[in-house]
């Protein structure tokens, strides 16, 4: 026993020592070091009856920053208001900074550089929200001690809701791993894939990560990589339908329904569905991000990967089911490869998966309008951090945005970093409770107004799921 303390202890010591030598290579100001967490300041209003929804559906854009939904908006509709983000009535932006970090709006206008450091990284950034606690880059439902915290699928479960996770890349990765799983180490795949298999109670999952197929949605020949599918045992027991422990509580495994076929999942979307949906496009990290071809051509260039369902086919079968629990849902969507586009610099991809995630934010809006209502149901779109940190052209002293050259152009950007910034992030809401969060602001920002914590998002959805 000791001696296992002991080596623990070294462990930690060598981690934590790697951690903080990169920080100081990688410079300015960082999110993880011995400062105290910067917690939330602003107290919730006492929520009324009209604030609480019995679905809740957040919906976050990996890496997607106010320039990043301005270029596919230039791309997609030219130099005119959004039509789908116009009508929420709550825009505001996101502080995104991990614990120990900071947000400093007097020095984002002083020091263009500002932003680059300080970045948070997708697992703090998704346990943020999805528990309304700050931690460490890398946390997955862990605190800044290492602690278990709740995460809104769980919480959402505890009320009796049906809830599920849906991202473009491997469900076990970051975000969605944020909101069902529990790990010290977002890279733990496996690990962190069998939790969600076998121990959590979610109810639909969804995502790539499918280990007969690669990058080109073509049959893999050779190896296999099962890590993000939990290992050749796990997939072995999804394949037989044997997969899956008790989500409802009742004393009875309930077994995954896995889908892994095109037609399965748009059969999805609309009659009758099983209770338990555990879907795996049929690709390997992607569903279209690092499909082979040109990864710098302007955006549709390249022709897309076929038979595989886009992130809106998915987010409409996952409605479907979860729709059939009267007592209401909680959904977390994730366009997870704009962060990968942008981490590449790679702006056709990156406005490919920001106009992809539109087009599933558009089928929720749809989904809520023909099946449930504004007053029952809060819709939250925003990102989990900007990454690539994007402007228009000519920046450098100051942030400018980019230009749009037209309907169905590729617009005028500059990119400023291969890696994710501290800069604040789009924060969209409509429904029930949406407009908690303009109560709550922590400040004000020269460039983009009002902004929230993201542990905000956490904090209030599950004040309001109660
Ligand atoms: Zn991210």
């Amino acid at each position: 026993m000791k001696k296992k303390v002991w080596l623990r202890g070294i462990l930690f010591v060598l981690v934590a020592g790697s951690a903080l030598a990169m920080l100081f290579t990688s410079g300015g100001p960082t999110c993880a070091q011995d400062a105290p967490a910067v917690e939330p300041i602003v107290p919730l209003p006492a929520l009324q009856a009209a604030d609480r929804p019995k679905n809740v559906i957040v919906m976050i854009a990996d890496g997607c920053g106010f320039n990043h939904m301005t270029a596919a908006r230039y791309y997609e509709h030219g130099d005119q208001p959004d039509p789908l983000y116009e009508a929420f009535p709550v825009a505001m932006a996101v502080r995104t900074c991990a614990s120990g970090g900071s947000y400093d709006p007097a020095q984002v206008a002083a020091d263009f550089d500002y932003v680059a450091g300080g970045a948070t990284d997708s697992a703090a950034a998704a346990t943020a929200m999805a528990t309304g606690q700050k931690t460490y880059a890398g946390a997955i439902g862990v605190d800044a001690e290492r602690q278990r915290v709740e995460n809104l699928v769980e919480a959402a479960e505890a009320t009796g809701r049906a809830t599920g996770v849906v991202t473009s890349v491997q469900f076990a990765h970051a975000t969605p791993a944020g909101f069902v799983a529990h790990s010290e180490g977002r890279s733990s795949y496996a690990e962190i894939a069998k939790q969600m298999i076998h121990e959590s109670s979610a109810d639909v999952i969804m995502g790539a990560g499918h280990p007969e197929y690669d990058d080109a949605a073509q049959a893999v020949e050779g190896d296999r990589d099962y890590r993000y599918v939990g290992g050749e045992e796990s997939w072995a027991a999804l394949r037989a339908g044997t997969a899956g422990g008790d989500a409802d509580a009742d004393g009875d495994p309930d077994r995954w329904v896995l889908v892994d076929d095109l037609s399965e999942f748009e059969a999805l979307t609309a009659g009758d569905a099983p209770d338990r949906v555990l879907g795996v496009p049929r690709v390997h990290t992607t569903l279209q991000q690092r499909r082979p071809g040109d990864a710098g051509a302007d955006a549709y260039a390249v022709p897309f990967n076929e038979g595989v369902p886009d992130l809106a086919t998915m987010a409409r079968g996952a409605l479907n089911v979860l729709g059939n629990d009267p007592d209401g849902l909680f959904l977390m969507i994730e366009g997870g490869a704009v962060d990968w586009a942008a981490h590449s610099n790679q702006c056709g991809r990156m406005i490919e998966e920001q106009i992809a995630f539109n087009r599933a934010v558009a089928a929720v809006v749809e989904w809520i309008e023909a099946n449930s209502n504004w007053d029952e149901t809060l819709l939250i779109v925003t990102a989990d951090h900007e990454t690539g940190y994007l402007t228009g052209p000519g920046a450098g002293e100051a942030c400018t945005a980019p230009v749009c050259l037209g309907q169905g152009a590729m617009p005028t950007v500059e990119w400023h970093s291969g890696s994710h910034t501290n800069s604040l992030v789009p924060f969209f809401a409509r429904g029930a409770g949406a407009e908690v969060f303009e109560q709550i602001p922590l400040g004000t920002d020269p460039l983009r107004g009002a902004y929230i914590d993201n542990t905000d998002i956490g904090r209030v959805i599950k004040a309001a799921l109660q």
